[in-house]
Formats: structure tokens, sequence, C-alpha cells
């Protein structure tokens, strides 16, 4: 038995001994880092440590440094203050797995090696990726060295988080609170490690939602919120009813209230947040007037005259948006009713039919809450990444989603070999390289210039009136046909024939095949708005609207960039962002689809350890040195197992650490002395060392 000092090793030590401890608590707990056991090479051996731990109420797991979470979908009361306290500053793996570890972790990481890092967290709708990387935020609120400056790039921090959440979250089948955007979230931090200011990408909001929801699902929480819980004045002066059922665009997915979201005071929380960041009492104002718009539009109905054009009756509607906008009621009735076409260098008005009419209404109600909330990203530019998402029927937005998944699967492979191979390299340790599925054929097959899915999708773009979804997939299945990786049901054989629709076409992702009709994909890659309603839009007198509407915008004579293309080129940049930072890893999984605490279904969960790589980064941990660790660390950590090194060793931590594994009988093939770490191969060796360590 060894006997400590009241330090922080012993209080490591004791909570990581009562969590996990004792060889009988291994097996009810299982092992918090899968890279530690010998055995845990199989899928099915990673499952069983997955499930033994969610049973114990232990959601968090290690490979190495990536964090495994499994969604408990209940409070854990792990998230405590004092829970932070007890990871502040403390070595990553000497206490149980947490979110917190690692995000103190990589925050020292940076401020001792002063370069910039990154923390990518992914797994499917409802996995707990928003969760995750608020819980980073809250840790960074309260650990950072703090001053009066400081505190205000922190509060905005924080706060900007249930804005961006009720313009760009919504109830979905699979998330009461799903992220129907993808998000990049930048902090800087100061020499002194204090965070000084942020920024937010935003990628692709699902605006469609904003029109139009499928059963069981809602529009932004939003609309909901201001309806709900809007003061009675500002309704009053919107000219809006408390009674969602009266909005149109509000009601299509049946289910206006959802029990476990509280409108009335997430509105409360909103309003408050967006004086807290300080938006100007007009910008708010604007900010809902525009809300209102939007529902006030989606109102708007259109009858047909009597030669068939589309007409709009001195509508209650018109008379709101005329008011909120800013915009003559006349000038809205001609913009909602009428195109402009040019005729031999004259301007016409063409008038539109009622479906023609009812097209550009949604196409004019998508634009203003896509651009709205452009600028909102902007205005509040501060706060992580976090991808998302699946839809009902796959369509271009899942498309591109997981086109951006197989990018960031890309860069994962990448950046975990590169950074595995650069340290053996520069510590002059030997490496064997391991094999991987490289999915940069499938990158290819989206992206490629002249050849890949997006450059074919812009090229019917291009012909107006001649193309259709299924000429696209015609030219989809002459360029495409026979790769391994593309299927249509005419490409098909008879087998797979039966489980494609016509106007299907089906992609083998790296993590596994999606389904994707092509209905949709012209128009929702062209994105398009007439003319005329953008001109409409910049007489507005609402200060937003026309920031979003500038007169500068280019016109339809030069063709704007697809959403598709638009998309392409940001997720280049977010590459390219990345790819200068150093990589942390949270994989979120949820453990049954129905929302439930307690619940562990092994199909579902065995599918995400695959496809969220789960195996293969744990085989490119294991190929190699299973663990590594600075000498000053592993000589502190375990030089009470030897009378030489303990209580103090003199000469350098290097040789402290020979000295120490010579007496502790490591055998010279189980590890490597590098420059400034020690390398052992097999976790069984540091598990022993481990357990040489008896209970205090
Ligand atoms: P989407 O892709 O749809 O945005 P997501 O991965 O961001 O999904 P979250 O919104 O973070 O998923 O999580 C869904 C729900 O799961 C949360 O609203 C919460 O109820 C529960 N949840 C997630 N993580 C945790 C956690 N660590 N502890 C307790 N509950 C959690
Ligand atoms: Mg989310």
């Amino acid at each position: 038995m060894y006997m400590f000092s009241k330090s922080l090793e012993e209080r490591c030590n004791r909570i990581l001994r009562d969590m996990e401890g004792s060889l009988t608590a291994r097996d009810r707990v299982g092992i918090q880092d899968f890279v530690l056991l010998d055995a845990y090479t199989s899928e099915s051996a990673v499952l069983d440590n997955l499930r033994k731990r969610f049973n114990e109420n232990l959601i968090y797991t290690y490979i190495g440094t990536l964090l495994v979470s499994v969604n408990p979908y209940k409070e854990l009361g792990i998230y405590t203050k004092k829970q932070m306290d007890i990871y502040m500053g403390v070595n990553f793996f000497e206490l149980p797995p947490h979110i917190y570890a690692l995000a103190d972790n990589v925050y020292r990481t940076m401020l001792t090696e002063t370069n910039n890092h990154f923390i990518l967290i992914s797994g499917e709708s409802g996995a707990g990726k928003t969760e995750a990387s608020k819980k980073i935020l809250q840790f960074y609120a309260v650990s950072c060295p703090s001053t009066k400056l400081l505190d205000n790039v922190r509060d905005r921090l924080l706060l900007s988080n249930p804005v961006l959440e009720a313009f760009g979250n919504a109830k979905t089948l699979k998330n009461d609170n799903s992220s129907r955007f993808g998000k990049y979230m930048d902090i800087q931090f100061d020499h002194m490690g204090g965070a000084v200011g942020g920024h937010i990408l935003s990628y692709l909001l699902e605006k469609s939602r904003v029109v139009h929801q499928n059963h069981g699902e809602r529009s932004f929480h939003i609309f909901y919120q201001l309806v709900e819980g809007g003061e009675e004045d500002l309704l009053r002066w919107l000219g809006l009813e408390r009674n969602c059922q009266r909005y149109s665009y509000l009601v299509q997915g049946e289910c206006a209230k959802v029990s476990s979201v509280n409108d009335k005071s997430d509105w409360k929380t909103v309003r408050k947040a967006l004086s807290v960041i300080e938006f100007s009492e007009s910008n708010i104002e604007s900010l809902f007037a525009i809300i209102a718009s939007v529902l006030h539009l989606g109102n708007v109905t259109f009858v047909a005259d009597s030669q068939g054009y589309a007409t709009l009756n001195n509508s209650p509607e018109i008379h709101w948006l005329s008011k909120l906008l800013g915009i003559p009621a006349q000038v809205i009735q001609v913009g909602l009713t009428h195109r402009k076409i040019e005729a031999r260098s004259e301007e016409v008005l063409s008038p539109f039919t009622v479906d023609q009419a009812v097209y550009a209404k949604d196409a004019l109600a998508k634009a203003i809450y896509g651009r709205t909330f452009t600028w909102l990203v902007n205005e509040l530019n501060e706060s992580l990444a976090d991808w998302y998402c699946v839809f009902s029927v796959n369509s271009f937005e899942q498309f591109c989603i997981n086109y951006c998944n197989e990018k960031l699967q890309q860069l994962f492979i990448q950046l975990t070999l590169k950074s595995e191979q650069e340290e053996y390299e520069m510590e002059g340790i030997e490496w064997e390289s391991v094999p991987y599925f490289n999915n940069k054929i499938i990158c290819d097959l989206v992206e490629e210039k002249f050849k890949g899915i997006i450059s074919v999708l812009d090229e019917e773009c291009l012909r107006p009136g001649e193309a259709t979804d299924m000429t696209f997939l015609e030219k989809l299945e002459e360029k495409m046909g026979g790769h391994a990786h593309f299927v249509t049901h005419k490409l098909a054989d008879q087998k797979t024939r039966k489980t494609l629709e016509r106007g299907d076409f089906r992609l083998l992702h790296y993590a596994g095949e999606v389904t994707y009709s092509v209905v949709g994909f012209l128009d929702k890659n062209n994105d398009l708005l007439y003319r005329n309603i953008k001109e409409v839009m910049r007489q507005s007198k609402n200060a937003i609207v026309k920031h979003c509407f500038p007169s500068t915008e280019p016109d339809s004579k030069k063709r704007p960039e697809t959403v598709a293309t638009q998309f392409k080129s940001s997720l280049v940049g977010l590459t390219e962002i990345l790819m200068s930072k150093e990589p942390w890893y949270v994989r979120c999984m949820k453990p049954n689809e129905g929302k439930q605490p307690g619940l562990f279904d092994d199909v579902l969960v065995r599918h995400q350890v695959k496809y969220l790589g789960l195996m293969e980064h744990l085989r490119v941990r294991r190929a190699g040195f299973a663990y590594r660790r600075r000498y000053e660390i592993f000589l502190q950590r375990y030089k009470p197992l030897c009378p030489d090194t303990w209580p103090n060793w003199k000469g350098t931590a290097a040789e402290g650490v020979e000295c120490l594994v010579k007496h502790l009988g490591y055998k010279p093939d189980e590890y490597k002395m590098g420059r400034t770490k020690i390398f052992i191969r097999h976790p069984r060796t540091l598990f022993a060392t481990e357990d040489a360590f008896e209970p205090i």
C-alpha cells in the first residue's frame, strides 16, 4: 500500500477508483477508454462496453482523446459547478471521461502549445451535439479567467445560443429541438486564456421549413414563441392573434404545441437575450415585424380572375404586410401577382396564374426568413461546430448535409492519420500505416468539376423551361452509370430495382446507403426569387429587410451562384480553416429512436459505431502505441510505484520514467522512449501499472 499526501493525485485516484477502480466494478461499468482494453477490438465488444456504461449512467467513454457520448435523455446531475471544478486543470485520463475533461484539455493544450484547435461534434439528429456544444461553452464561461471586458464577451457567447436556437431550431420527428442549420463556432482566446471574441458561421438553413412542415413537425421555434409569449401590446402592433392555429405556415405539421417545449418561457429568454446582446430596440422591433410579416404572408390567398390570372383582394394581410415592411400595399399587391420579363429591351409585367403566385409568395417567405437568419448570425457573431440532420424524405438538403458529412469524414481520416504519423515522426518512433477506407471517391462523385453530381445539377439549372428534375436524373444516369457508389431504378439489377422508385437515385455513402428523391432538386438549387419582388423588398422601410435586399445585389441578368455551388465553396472554406488546426472529436450517439431514458437499442447503436468511424479510430489508435504521455506527467502519476522515484526524483523526467518502468518490469518491446514522451504499445501494460495502485 502506498501513502499519498492530500494532493490532486489522491483526489483523482479516489474518484477514479470509486467510479471504476476495482476489477469487479470494472466488470460492471465497463472500461473508460476503449484503447486500454485488449479484447476491445470487435464491434460487439465496443457495443458491450457502451451498453454496460450506459446502464450505469456513464454516458462518456474515450477512444484515446476522442470522446464518445451516448444521449441519456435524462438529467444526470453531472454538469454542476462542482463537477466543473473537479475537472479544471486535471489531466485527461486521471478522471472518469467527461465533456469537461475534453474541454479543459483542449483549452490547456492550446495555452501551452499556443496553436489553434477545433472540436468537431458529430452524430445524427437528436444524438446530443447541440447539448454538447453548450456544455463546452458553459465550461469555458466558468473556467476562463475573467475580467469585466471578458465577462461581456462571455455573456454574449452564452446568450447567442437561445437566440440561434429560436431562429434556427425546430421540432422534428427525431428531436424536439433539432438544429436546422450547420454551425461552426469560433472562440478566440488571448494569451492569458481569456475569451476575447467569437465568430459563428452558419450553413444551409433549411428555409423550406418556413412554408412547409411534415406531419408531426413544426416551423422554427421563434414563430410559436412570438404568438404564444409575445406581450399583448406587441401582438396588437404586429396584427397577430394569440392563436397558432390562425396561421397557415404554423399548422401544416398539425402539432403547434409540443409538450417538452415551453414557448412562453422560451420567448422571455430570447427577448432578454436579445437585449443583453445589445440588439437595439429598433432592430428588435424590425426583427419581430419580419417574423409577423412571414406569418401574414402565409395567410395571403389568391383568386383567379376571369382569365385565370391571380388576383389579391385588399385583404387584411396585405395591410399588415404594408405596415410592417413599410412598403405601399399597392406595390406589394402587384409584386405578388406579377413578374417582370424583358422583351426587346422593354420590361413588361406578366401576370401570374394562381399556382405561380403561391409559388412566388412562398419563395418570398423563405427568402425573407433565410436572409434575416443570415443577418442575425452576422449580428450575433459569437460562439462552435455542430452538424446534424435527417429529413423524412431525403431530398436536396439531406444530399448537401451528407456531402458535408463525407467531407468531414475525409478530414477526420486525414487529420487523425496525419497527426498520428507526425507525432511518431517527431518523437523518432517507427510506425506502420493502417489501411482505411478512403471516401474520396464519394466526395469526387458529388463535387468533381464538370463531372460530379453538383456540376450536372448546375448545368440543368442553366436550362430553364427545358430541364426538369427528371431530365436531371437522366443526365446523372448518363454520366454516373457504372459508378460503384451510384445507382438508380434504371441502372439497378432486378433485386435492387424493387427498392427504388423511378425518381430516385441512391448513393453509397461511407456511412451506408441513402436514397434521394430528385423531386425539388432543380428548384431548391436555383432558389429562384423573381427580380421584381426583390425590387419591391428594396423599397422596405424595415431596416433589416432593407439590409437583406441590398440594391447592389446582382440581379437576374447575372446568374447568381446556385445553392449547391455556394454550399460547396463554403465547405471548401471550412475545410481550409479546419486543416490548419488541431482536431478534437466528440462523437454523439442516440441510444434509441424514442427519446427515452434507460433504453439501449443494440442495432441502432451498432449502426452509429460503424458510421461514426469508431472502429477505424480505435484501430489507428491501437495499431501503433495505444498510450503516450509526456515524461513529466507519467512520472508524476506513477512515481509512488517505485521507491527510487518516490517522493522526489532528482534527475530529468525521462530518466525518472526509465527508472520507473524498469522497476515495474516493462519489457523492451512493450514501450518506446520518444523525445518528450513515453509510448506504450499494449494497453495491458498500462493496465497492470494502474492496478499496481491499491485502494487507499
Ligand atoms: P439535431 O441534429 O437534430 O440538432 P442534436 O444532436 O443537436 O440534434 P440535441 O438537441 O443536442 O441533439 O439533443 C436532443 C435532446 O436530447 C436534448 O434536447 C436533450 O433533451 C437530450 N440530451 C442531449 N444530450 C444530453 C445530455 N448530455 N444529458 C441529458 N440530456 C441530453
Ligand atoms: Mg442540434
